[in-house]
């Protein structure tokens, strides 16, 4: 009988967002009259921007062509126009990342979870908590020690380094998923530090950064001085152009990041992450590498920032409603997400049970994304305009009942 890796033993039973698709699916069979409204998985809704569309309908037409027809991509990173084109977008908002240094993946998910191959089982991993679920359950498949570092309120939900303390792996995720809260230049300043002192590598994840509006908020980690050599980037086109069931995204590694192997010899990370992607992936459809290079065309960022702008309205309508109740939030401006504490001291799904069941609205419970979650809650500005209103609406009668 085969061995299981007993490792996947040790992670939640459910992912976060099946617990919550179990209990609305309860709510509805209960209650089938229920108007829901759904603010809680970090899905978009807007249709993809036409320019967008254009060019993979083009991809497609190319396809069925015996000239232009593609196969397999020689290089698995992606297509040089579509590198070229990522390349020029890190240098519009001051990044200076060459095309080869650019990998183009499925999301980035798959690389937030795959990049732990490379890297040795001894290892210490530094979340953030709370945190996106894939690094933690990504390190814990493969049983490596994690290591915390509290985001929490007196922080604003942005953990900085504890000196004392010592990682080979860093995650960081800015604007955060979940708390909306973000990194300035100042901060990342001190992770780099505390990365070079300690000889790690910062995983960076700005899968957000298209939400970005204070400039002292740097939209890439590449931004920061003496990044190059310690830290790795992974973006996706998923919430910046709604690519969320097209599936593109990009991971940086630079030339200069090193690591030195147990026989002393300096080795490419960027090499060894190339050698993994080159025996497990096969690269990212033609046409959805056409769509995706078309987002970065004058004309595609000018659609998808319209995209972007209705979301960020959402957003301030959200988070005005929680200023208006006095409720504390963080997000909502930098970011899709609007993270707030449950009203009278609640526990996040008591919150969470609570708003279903008297307003049927949706949200995340913060408590899912780790410890330091708990007592608060997620929503999202992803959804409809209108529903968002309605949403807000009920949202205020049942706090200001609960007072
Ligand atoms: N990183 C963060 C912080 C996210 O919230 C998400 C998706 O919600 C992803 C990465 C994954 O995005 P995708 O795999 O769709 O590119």
């Amino acid at each position: 009988m085969p061995q299981l890796n007993e490792n996947f033993l040790r992670l939640e039973k459910n992912y976060l967002f099946i617990n919550i698709a179990k209990k609305i699916a309860a709510f509805k069979e209960a209650h089938p009259e229920a108007d829901i409204i759904r603010m809680g998985i970090g899905d978009v809704t807007l249709p993809i921007a036409p320019v967008v569309i254009e060019a993979m309908k083009k991809g497609c037409d190319e396809m069925g062509v015996k000239e232009t027809f593609k196969g397999y991509e020689d290089s698995g990173a992606g297509y040089d126009f579509l590198r070229e084109a990522v390349s020029g977008y890190y240098k519009s908002f001051g990044a200076d990342v060459a095309p080869d240094e650019i990998r183009i993946n499925d999301g980035a998910k798959s690389d937030c979870g795959n990049i732990v191959d490379i890297f040795g089982d001894d290892n210490t991993i530094l979340v953030t908590d709370p945190a996106y679920p894939v690094y933690v359950d990504s390190n814990l498949m493969s049983g490596r020690k994690i290591i915390y570092a509290d985001s929490n309120e007196e922080n604003g939900f942005a953990a900085m380094p504890d000196e004392s303390v010592h990682a080979d792996i860093i995650y960081l995720c800015s604007p955060n998923n979940p708390t909306g809260s973000v990194y300035t230049r100042t901060q990342l300043k001190e992770w780099i530090a505390y990365a070079k002192k300690n000889n790690a590598i910062i995983i960076y994840d700005s899968a957000y950064e298209a939400f970005i509006t204070d400039p002292d908020v740097p939209r890439s980690i590449f931004c920061i001085e003496g990044a190059k050599e310690c830290c790795i980037e992974m973006c996706s086109l998923s919430k910046t152009a709604g690519f969320t069931g097209m599936r593109c995204g990009y991971t940086v590694i630079p030339e200069a990041l090193k690591v030195i192997a147990s026989d002393g010899t300096e080795v490419s990370v960027a090499q060894i992450w190339g050698r993994r992607q080159g025996s497990k992936f096969n690269g990212v459809s033609y046409p959805v590498q056409c769509a995706a290079a078309a987002v970065f065309t004058p004309e595609g960022l000018k659609q998808v920032h319209e995209n972007i702008a209705y979301y960020q309205e959402n957003a301030r309508i959200i988070s005005d409603t929680m200023t208006k109740l006095g409720v504390k939030f963080t997000g909502g401006v930098n970011s899709p997400y609007i993270w707030f504490k449950c009203p009278n001291d609640m526990k996040s799904w008591d919150f969470f049970d609570l708003m279903l069941e008297k307003i049927a609205v949706v949200g995340t419970p913060g408590a899912g994304f780790g410890k330091n979650g708990e007592g608060w809650f997620r929503l999202t500005s992803f959804g409809d305009r209108q529903r968002t209103i309605e949403a807000m609406e009920r949202f205020e009668k049942l706090v200001s009942d609960m007072k």
